[in-house]
């Protein structure tokens, strides 16, 4: 089956159409600037990217245009949209109400819609993109996949805060974690590539991306995770501060006589490395900054990599141990430099990095050596690929 896997945002559409016999993408693309403008970047596999600039007005032009360059004559992959089997749909938040993938269908949709107030940049953008599908593709069966839902399985001491009782029940304020699909397809592949029992396994998956999350996976449950009620607790990011004291928010909007929104808006997108270097959210321009002697980048990359280790010693205390910590996304699959700063405070947990294996990339593989007590991996995460499993799964 060919499988269409969107991610909706509010003014993005990224795609990907997935034979799931093979597993391998098709054609992998991207409309930017809808409602704005518009344009559509598509890459057949194996062709040339084409960049198409007709104007994108709206969600369901934005799909149409989809859906015309993957069966056009010339960069298409397919002859008729009959080819399409089902869409998967990415949506951030399920709150609750899910707790794994679910097949679409009016009450989902209302469902979801309900999950809006926790992730009002996100869900409503997702639900665009489920509705221009439903409109444009009728009788094509639909999944939708939460970022949110593999943490389900976490228990109250992981999702509870220490707030008012009354904020949950009325609110349901809680951890939920994001990352979701990304933490599942890389514990199971650890699991399998570490030559574990998945009944009986201790997993820390490390997600290092722009956004950055820890998981807890013991059985292959998610246990624990460090993003909360949204993506912006827990680890240092791109762009976000990760944990602060929550104090510090009233401190700032005194002193500089700011508002919570503006607060928000520094900490989701002006904190994080970029903020503390002055320098840039990507790790690549941190790395040359710090080589060129720039202190904060130094510091920015310092701080970073304790935190990560920060969370992998109270995650191997939550599970009483770990057999293997996996680092995946922009940053775990690709930066030696970090991983090798994460593990030199792991010493105690009988890790020893080997050091050629650490430096390779782009596979999976293990970097540590034969005697290393607990295994470390680099695993390169699919969040497309278990997108379309689990949609293939239910259709
Ligand atoms: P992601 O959000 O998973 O796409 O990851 C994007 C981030 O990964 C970038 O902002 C970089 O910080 C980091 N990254 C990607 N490639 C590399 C690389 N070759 N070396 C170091 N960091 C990288």
């Amino acid at each position: 089956m060919k499988v269409l896997v969107v991610n909706c945002g509010s003014s993005s559409l990224k795609y990907q159409l997935i034979d799931s016999e093979t597993e391998k993408a098709l054609a992998v693309g991207l409309c930017e600037r809808i409602g704005i403008d518009g344009r559509l970047n598509h890459t057949p596999a194996g062709g040339e990217k084409v960049v198409i600039n007709d104007p994108l007005p709206n969600h369901e032009v934005a799909i149409q245009s989809v859906l015309a360059a993957l069966t056009d004559a010339n960069y298409g992959v397919i002859k008729s949209l009959d080819e399409i089997g089902a869409v998967g749909h990415r949506v951030v938040h399920g709150g609750e109400k899910f707790a794994s993938s679910v097949v679409i269908n009016d009450e989902v949709i209302a469902a979801i819609e309900e999950c809006n107030d926790l992730a009002p940049l996100h869900n409503p953008a997702n639900l665009i993109g489920i509705n221009a599908c439903k409109t444009i593709m009728p009788g094509v069966p639909m999944v939708a996949v939460f970022d949110t839902a593999f943490h389900q399985t976490m228990p109250k001491e992981a999702y509870l805060y220490g707030l008012p009782f009354e904020y949950y029940d009325k609110y349901k304020i809680r951890r939920y974690g994001f990352h979701g699909t990304s933490h599942s397809f890389v514990s199971k592949r650890a699991i399998d590539v570490a030559g574990l029992d998945a009944k009986n396994s201790k997993v820390i998956v490390c997600h290092l991306g722009n956004g950055a999350s820890i998981s807890a996976v013991k059985n292959g449950e998610s246990v624990d995770t460090s993003m909360g009620l949204t993506p912006l607790e827990g680890l240092i990011m791109g762009t976000r501060s990760g944990d602060i004291d929550p104090a510090i928010i009233e401190f700032i909007a005194h002193k500089e006589n700011k508002s919570i929104d503006d607060i928000m808006t520094i900490l989701n997108k002006k904190s994080g490395v970029q903020g503390m270097s002055g320098v840039s959210s990507d790790f690549r321009d941190l790395a040359k900054a710090a080589d060129e002697g720039n202190e904060h980048a130094k510091e920015a990359v310092a701080v970073f990599a304790y935190r990560v280790a920060k969370y992998i010693g109270a995650y191997v205390a939550a599970m009483n141990g770990v057999d293997a910590i996996a680092f995946t996304a922009g940053l775990g699959e690709n930066d030696g430099k970090v991983r090798k700063t994460v593990c030199s405070y792991l010493g105690y947990l009988g890790i020893t990095l080997d050091e050629e294996e650490n430096a390779k990339r782009g596979f999976e593989n293990i970097i540590t050596t034969k005697d290393s007590k607990v295994k470390v991996l680099v695993i390169p995460t699919n969040e497309e690929l278990a997108i379309a499993r689990e949609t293939v799964a239910l259709v």
